[in-house]
């Protein structure tokens, strides 16, 4: 029999209302255990790790993925696959995070929470939990990555964004296909797997930096808005969330004031505000000094997988800009697709 850690970390699946203002907030996880007596009928060896203090995701912290990570890492030869409960808000956040961290990962780690304590009666809790669980411990597949699991779908978790407060589906993948289907079978698209090499070794990285800044762009942005933000003292890495397929607004003084910060040391990611879609540096010109500047392209990275991805490598190379800027132009956990540029106008054209 195959066996499972579930760690419950916080989140909605657990929470309770507050006596007095009616506020949901996270209670102990034997509530949890008492309300879905159905996983002790799984054929599954479970065990289980519940933090003392569960947290509302809106809380997470760095130190709570360093935790998590460890938690993983420690219990790696004991479990063939790992579930994760936590809330939805920062989920997208997580997976995104211990995708990077667990470098060499050969076994399923499943994120999976709710829209709905597990106490209401049209909770999406057991649904949830239950699929983490049967593909967590699934005796043929194994999927050797970070997910997330919600709403019948098995998402790569550095590729989800957290769609809506309200559906059942929280959760969307606009970049990339579903990894497993859930309707009467589950049905597992092996070949969107990321593939592994079977003996590889699990290394886990502690460091993470979080001295990054997200700037994102709409019509109007003031100097002094931008200015405040990338001469904040210390900041080390920015999320440029752009246009389209990577535009920004061709003002002069943004322009120098990206060129000085980036003379500086200061790391440049773009990714676009569109839910959907890549950036492709220089197919506008309102693009092409991004990329004269050595802005790095992110591709299809959603936002979630952007920012954990530069705090990562900012820990991961702590006095390397080069070897920053290098790395987060590779695909390091199937986070991002690169694509060969369509089309890029000639001088001419434009
Ligand atoms: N605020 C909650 C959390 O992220 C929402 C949820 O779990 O759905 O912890």
């Amino acid at each position: 029999m195959k066996r499972v850690l579930i760690i419950y970390t916080g989140g909605t699946v657990g929470m309770v209302s507050q006596p007095g203002n009616g506020s949901l907030v996270p209670a102990d996880f034997d509530r949890i255990r008492r309300l879905m007596p159905e996983i002790d009928r799984m054929p599954v060896a479970v065990d289980y790790y519940p933090f003392l203090a569960p947290i509302d995701s809106s809380n997470i912290l760095p130190e709570v993925w360093q935790l998590l990570g460890r938690i993983i890492v420690e219990n790696y030869t004991g479990y063939d696959g790992f579930v994760v409960l936590h809330g939805t808000d920062t989920m997208a956040y997580s997976a995104s995070m211990l995708s990077y961290l667990l470098e060499g990962l050969a076994k399923p780690v499943v994120f999976t929470g709710a829209q709905l304590p597990a106490d209401v009666v049209r909770s999406d809790a057991k649904e949830n939990l239950i699929n983490a669980l049967e593909i967590a411990a699934h005796p043929e597949f194994v999927v050797p990555e970070v997910c997330i699991c919600f709403d019948s779908k098995l998402l790569r978790g550095n590729r989800t964004v957290k769609f809506s407060s309200e559906k059942f589906q929280a959760f969307q993948s606009p970049n990339y296909p579903p990894l497993v289907e859930a309707g009467v079978h589950l049905q597992f698209f092996t070949e969107h797997f990321r593939p592994y090499a079977p003996g590889a070794q699990l290394a886990f990285q502690r460091e993470i930096d979080t001295r990054v800044g997200l700037l994102k762009f709409f019509p109007g942005l003031s100097f002094d808005q931008v200015r405040a933000l990338l001469n904040a003292p210390n900041l080390r890495g920015v999320v440029l969330e752009t246009f389209g397929t990577g535009n920004l607004p061709e003002y002069t003084w943004l322009l120098n004031l990206l060129e000085e910060r980036i003379r500086s040391g200061i790391v440049f990611l773009n990714v676009s505000q569109c839910v959907a879609g890549a950036v492709e540096q220089g197919l506008y010109s309102t693009s092409r000094r991004l990329l004269e500047l050595g802005v790095v392209s992110g591709h299809d990275l959603v936002t979630e997988a952007a920012i954990t991805k530069l705090m990562y490598l900012l820990g991961r190379h702590p006095d390397d800009p080069t070897a920053v800027a290098q790395a987060l132009g590779r695909d390091l956990r199937g986070e991002m697709t690169i694509a060969e540029p369509k089309y890029v106008p000639t001088p001419a054209e434009r």
